[in-house]
């Protein structure tokens, strides 16, 4: 017997859920490319994504997924034998790492391991290190989808400041683009790369890289760039082919024209981020009273301080993590996101660990109806769970709510 029937939820770090705005403003015939609605509307962008990243400064756009936009950021960053400094917080900062390592790029990694934050004195200790100045950019993650560590990016900032080393800073805001607050230009981010896939609400499809005048300045010589990916043109096209290199993505552009009204015009930025805090923190009161009757059930992250809002890992004890996200897709309608890079795939372990995305067009009660699936799996296939779940994840929305 299943209880799937009716809208499934896909609640997953991305791709995530697709508000009906967003596709019915895609579902249109092909339009010109050359005059008329199409470059028209794309000029209304421009200051709309500087705004959802928090800043005046330059934006390229890029037909790519997050690893795309990587490349693109690495090839107008650095030039072949330069340095670059990645804080890894668990799997997509090595990942980062791996791609500039691909094209030449000397990178030295600081892993902080698969749970805990930046440790700053670490990064300090690095910069202090590079007398020479030979790290062109520190990277980072500021949500890790995997650990769904956050990092604390201004005070990131003010330890580069404190050394006086001159790199740039460079941020993946993938899983975190409006979900978490970011501020771009008030934070000294000098890079800042995201998807459209997640936070953004747009089908995967448009890569985003913002980069300041400084960034813009430093990176002129940079000798890995190839036209395809150069920013420059992409940022000051004089052409509107320019702006994509090519033919634009046009459906997705109609898309994501929509789901910036809904995030600044309609909602607004800061009550976007805030409803993601709130269901996050939902989240994480439901799991504090699970584990509460059963150890083996718990969050990846210990302190809330260094939790993304837009994603949380957790552990059920291997193999319980598969059977509830088996139970809840099959049984329920909402599909959980696996666990990233905790275990290896065909490790036993690997099957003691999930993701629960509560990123983007997500309300309160497709996430408190996720946790109650999830209890519902969890008494279907009898696993351990301390009570009051539920209960405390709806008393924390209803008490932010008013
Ligand atoms: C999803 C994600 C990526 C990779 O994006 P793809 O579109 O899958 O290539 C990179 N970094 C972070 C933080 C992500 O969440």
């Amino acid at each position: 017997m299943t209880l799937a029937q009716g809208r499934p939820y896909l609640a997953i770090p991305g791709p995530s859920v697709m508000p009906d705005r967003v596709l019915a403003a895609m579902h249109r015939a092909a339009p010109n490319i050359y005059e008329g609605k199409l470059p028209e509307m794309v000029e209304t962008l421009w200051p709309d994504l500087r705004r959802v990243a928090g800043t005046t400064q330059n934006v390229a756009l890029y037909i790519a997924n997050g690893h795309g936009v990587w490349e693109a950021a690495n090839m107008n960053l650095f030039s072949r034998g330069d340095r670059a400094l990645v804080l890894a917080t668990g799997r997509f900062g090595l990942s980062w790492a791996e791609s500039v390592r691909a094209l030449g790029v000397e990178v030295e990694v600081l892993d902080f391991g698969k749970s805990s934050p930046v440790d700053f004195a670490r990064v300090e200790a690095a910069l202090r290190e590079d007398r020479g100045h030979r790290f062109k950019a520190v990277l980072t993650t500021h949500v890790d989808t995997a650990s769904t560590v956050r990092t604390d990016i201004p005070a990131l900032r003010a330890v580069m400041d404190a050394v006086g080393h001159p790199a740039l800073l460079a941020v993946d805001c993938i899983a975190s683009l409006a979900c978490d607050e970011f501020r771009m230009d008030e934070w000294g981010v000098d890079v800042m790369v995201a998807a459209s896939q997640k936070g953004l609400m747009v089908p995967p499809g448009i890569g985003f890289v913002w980069f300041s005048e400084k960034a813009r300045d430093r990176c002129r010589a940079s000798d890995l760039r190839t036209p395809y990916w150069d920013w420059t043109p992409r940022a000051d096209a004089g052409e509107f082919w320019q702006y994509w290199n090519g033919t634009a993505p046009t459906h997705h552009l109609f898309g994501l024209r929509e789901s910036l009204t809904m995030i600044l015009e309609e909602e607004g930025l800061p009550s976007v981020w805030h409803r993601h805090d709130v269901l996050a923190r939902a989240v994480w009161a439901a799991f504090d009273c699970w584990q509460a009757g059963n150890p083996e059930i718990g969050l990846n992250v210990a302190d809330p301080a260094h939790r993304g809002r837009s994603v949380t890992a957790a552990r059920f004890g291997a193999p319980h993590a598969t059977r509830l996200r088996d139970w809840t897709e099959h049984k329920a309608g909402v599909t959980l996101g696996i666990g990233l890079g905790m275990a290896p795939a065909g490790d036993p372990a690997y099957h003691g660990f999930l993701r629960v995305a509560h990123m983007g067009h997500v309300n309160a009660h497709m996430t408190l109806g996720a946790l109650a699936v999830m209890e519902a799996g969890m008494v279907a296939l009898g696993i351990p769970f301390g009570a009051g779940g539920l209960a405390a994840a709806a008393q924390v929305v209803g008490k932010a709510a008013g």
